[in-house]
């Protein structure tokens, strides 16, 4: 972990970069020039707008607001989410010494952000789709624990062939959402269910192609896919269960969407959680998808 005084200032000119990538730009009038106001290296500089004098910090209007816990920490927390199998509060609890309550809650901030991203993203050309059910592993104390119905969708947004022997799937997008006992209908999307997912998540010209049941467990591409996603559920974390799974699924899908974007992961959501994306992350050109074969 960086934590001497060289790694701090490292961090601050890495965040700098992420949150004004163009160069200072004042929240309030949109001027790009500031006095740095640096007290002591502990603390955050302060930049003051050499225009309208407004005072701003690197952390103001992001997730890191407010927050008592050291940048190159959140640094640290942004690269571990951004690894293949991410971590879970327990392990980031130890790793950057925090308690448990404050570790599940950066990550949780991460999440949100992730979340939002994915909300804003709307997908097109052929998504093929179905209904699939999550459950827990069981545990002595929940030994029969629910079902949960979730929609996993993979949309084909460019031409690509669409083969299982493909370690990786080029112009793929990935969803997974939680779907409530009104969207459903005898396990399959009733019709209000899919109105409601699809305008929540399909562009008016997509083409869906909805899977039943048989024909969800022999496709190559979403089958794998959620039996992945619901193994990293519930070996990094046990299950998840409740209102929170939501930005699991987020978090899980985030890293297959963009693993081989045109910045590193932990850059984009870097730039993610500064609340200030500075990569159109639609942008159809470079996005793939890397599906793992079950
Ligand atoms: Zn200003």
């Amino acid at each position: 972990m960086r934590s001497n005084k060289s790694g701090l200032y490292e961090t601050y000119q890495f965040l700098y970069e992420q949150k004004w990538p163009n160069g200072f730009r004042c929240p309030r009038c949109e001027h790009h020039q500031a006095y740095t106001i640096q007290s002591t290296a502990r603390t955050l500089p302060l930049y003051q707008c050499k225009l309208c004098r407004h005072q701003t910090t690197l952390t103001a209007g992001t997730i890191m607001e407010g927050s008592r816990t050291s940048l190159t920490k959140w640094r640290t927390v942004i690269e571990l989410v951004s690894t293949k199998n991410s971590v879970n509060a327990v392990q980031l609890a130890t790793i950057i010494r925090v308690t448990y309550k404050t570790a599940w809650s950066i990550l949780h901030k991460i999440r949100r952000s992730i979340s939002k991203l994915d909300k804003s993203r709307r997908v097109t050309g052929l998504v093929t789709n179905s209904v699939a059910f999550y459950a827990r592993p069981p545990f002595v104390y929940f030994p029969t624990d629910r079902e949960y119905p979730v929609w996993v969708c993979c949309a084909q947004e460019q031409e690509v062939r669409r083969d299982s022997s493909l370690e990786r799937n080029e112009g793929l997008y990935v969803k997974i959402k939680l779907l409530t006992k009104r969207d459903l209908s005898d396990q399959k999307l009733s019709s209000s269910g899919e109105m409601r997912i699809f305008e929540e998540n399909l562009e008016q010209q997509a083409l869906p192609a909805t899977l039943n049941r048989g024909e969800f467990r022999r496709d190559p591409l979403l089958y794998p896919l959620f039996m992945q996603a619901k193994h990293w559920l519930n070996s990094t974390f046990r299950g998840i269960s409740g209102k929170y799974q939501q930005a699991y699924w987020d978090e899980f899908c985030f890293r297959l969407n963009f693993e081989h974007f045109a910045v590193p992961l932990s850059t984009l959501l870097t730039s993610l959680c500064m609340g200030c994306p500075t990569i159109a992350v639609t942008s159809e050109a470079t996005q793939t998808v890397r599906v793992i074969s079950a």
